[in-house]
């Protein structure tokens, strides 16, 4: 009997010990993922701390069926893999916020399983029981309507409608007297199940009411706040079934999420309540009509482009989601190169919401190698702008848009930008005279200093590394 107790106690400390491991696993791997050359190998890190947390649990609990896991991993496995491999690089981002709400659903299946098994509940599980269900449920059709706007399948405007904010105050309201009730039940089995779906549904509400009225330039706050809502969410279905190592690796998701939405919000210039609550991003008719007085924009073909690029002492290249479109990124970076052969100073100015990602942008340049020392923050270009030759602004728009300090009436007035219109001279590619994601007009295209270099950006961008080459 002894030495059964002592077994347990061995079995049970080596499972703590690799879940300690895991979790320094995903936190050195969390570290390493701040720099582009360490990147992969904390990806890699962290992967390996899952691997073991996964392989442990499944040693460890009371895994009923094998069978049943094996199925799982198995369909799991095959759609991953289809989804990896078939998915364009240019949908990543809707894919990303597609997984986010995969871990919600997750989440909130477990909170709900735990429930309609059937016992006792302290206050403490019926409440953690509560937290996984309604931030599950809120981050999974949150991201699904995060999905739409990204794929554009949804419009990206914000949907206001009359007596929002009382519909919305209403439904916290009615989570909050459900949550009680559940807490006061201290009781879960089958007979009770419908206070669990009237959870689910109110959560399921929310999370489309929450991200429906978010407006084009807003999205990169929710998408940061839609996966931190995923961490918190697993780090509660840890309470629930009591596992260390999901409630390290949730608060660490939810922590960094956080962190990020933060940065998204400073990006922005604004806070979050101001982004949750405003309906931020609306066309207002004051910008529209601005623009469209603006005067003759001044196209630039390929050879007076690579002229003055030539003689050109510093280029500022300025690349923006029009890039990840056309994955322009090898040309970018060989044309950087042939510049500076040329005797020309290359910076890439990377604005924090530029692309359809948090660091869409980085992605894209570390791919292609281009060198992080060259890599610079609108804060540290700002202030030296007029001296800059030539800013190359590839498939930027929202993030280059000067309305946002000139035009008060601009949906995007106080959001920090690249200040591009101040350079000497401005070459946008871009293949037409449409709207950014915040869909307004940009007033960049109209200044006296502007060229714009119909196309492709890939195609543009070639064509002038050929013209470098001859
Ligand atoms: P924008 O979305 O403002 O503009 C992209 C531009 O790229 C378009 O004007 C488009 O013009 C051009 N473009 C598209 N395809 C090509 C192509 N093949 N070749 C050349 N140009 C092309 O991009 P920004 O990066 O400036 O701004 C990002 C916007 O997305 C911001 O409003 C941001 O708030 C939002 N957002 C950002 C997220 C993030 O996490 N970073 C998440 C969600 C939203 P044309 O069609 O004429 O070629």
């Amino acid at each position: 009997m002894n030495i059964e107790i002592f077994q347990g106690l061995n079995l049970s400390l080596l499972v703590n010990l690799a879940y300690i491991l895991a979790s320094i696993m995903f936190i050195f791997g969390l570290k390493m993922l701040g720099s582009p050359e360490t990147a992969t190998k904390g990806n890699l890190t962290s992967a390996s701390g899952m691997l073991l947390a996964v392989i442990i649990t499944l040693l460890d609990q009371n895994i009923l069926s094998f069978q049943y896991i094996a199925i799982g991993i198995l369909i799991g496995s095959l759609i991953g893999y289809f989804a990896a491999t078939l998915v364009k690089m240019t949908s990543m981002p809707e894919m990303v916020a597609l997984f986010n709400g995969f871990g919600g659903i997750a989440s909130l299946l477990v909170g709900s399983s735990e429930f309609i098994s059937g016992s006792d509940m302290s206050s403490f599980l019926s409440f953690a029981i509560y937290l996984t269900v309604l931030i599950g449920g809120v981050t999974f059709t949150g991201s699904l309507i995060a999905y739409g706007k990204l794929s554009e399948t949804i419009s990206g405007k914000p949907y206001l409608y009359k007596g929002q904010q009382i519909v919305n105050s209403l439904l916290l309201l009615s989570l909050v007297l459900v949550g009680l009730e559940m807490i006061a039940l201290g009781l879960s089995n089958l007979s009770n199940v419908e206070l669990l779906i009237l959870i689910c549904s109110l959560a399921f509400i929310l999370g489309v009411l929450f991200v429906i009225p978010i407006g084009g330039a807003d999205m990169p706050v929710v998408i940061a706040l839609l996966n931190s809502f995923s961490g918190l969410a697993a780090c509660a279905a840890g309470f629930v079934i009591l596992n260390n190592v999901l409630i390290v690796s949730g608060a660490l998701v939810g922590a960094s999420g956080l962190i990020l939405t933060n940065i998204m919000c400073k990006a922005m210039n604004r806070s979050l309540a101001n982004v949750l609550f405003s309906g931020f991003g609306a066309v207002s008719d004051v910008s529209s009509s601005k623009s469209e007085d603006q005067g003759e924009v001044k196209p630039i073909n390929i050879q007076d482009a690579f002229l003055i690029l030539e003689a050109a002492s510093s280029v500022l290249i300025v690349p923006g989601y029009g890039m990840a479109v056309a994955q322009a990124q090898h040309s970018v970076r060989e044309l950087g190169e042939l510049l500076e052969k040329n005797g020309t100073e290359v910076q890439y100015a990377i604005h924090p919401v530029a692309g359809r990602m948090p660091g869409h942008m980085n992605v894209l340049l570390a791919e292609a190698n281009v060198s992080y020392d060259v890599l610079v923050e609108p804060e540290d270009v700002n202030p030296t702008m007029e001296t800059v030759d030539v800013c190359m602004v590839i498939g930027a728009n929202d993030v280059v848009n000067p309305d946002a300090k000139e035009n008060e009436g601009s949906p995007i007035y106080g959001m920090p930008i690249i200040e591009v219109d101040r350079a000497k001279t401005v070459f946008v590619l871009k293949r037409s005279m449409a709207s950014g994601f915040a869909g307004i007009q940009n007033p960049l295209f109209f200044k006296s200093n502007s060229r714009m270099l119909f196309g492709d950006a890939k195609d543009s961008v070639s064509n002038l590394v050929s013209e470098f080459k001859d």
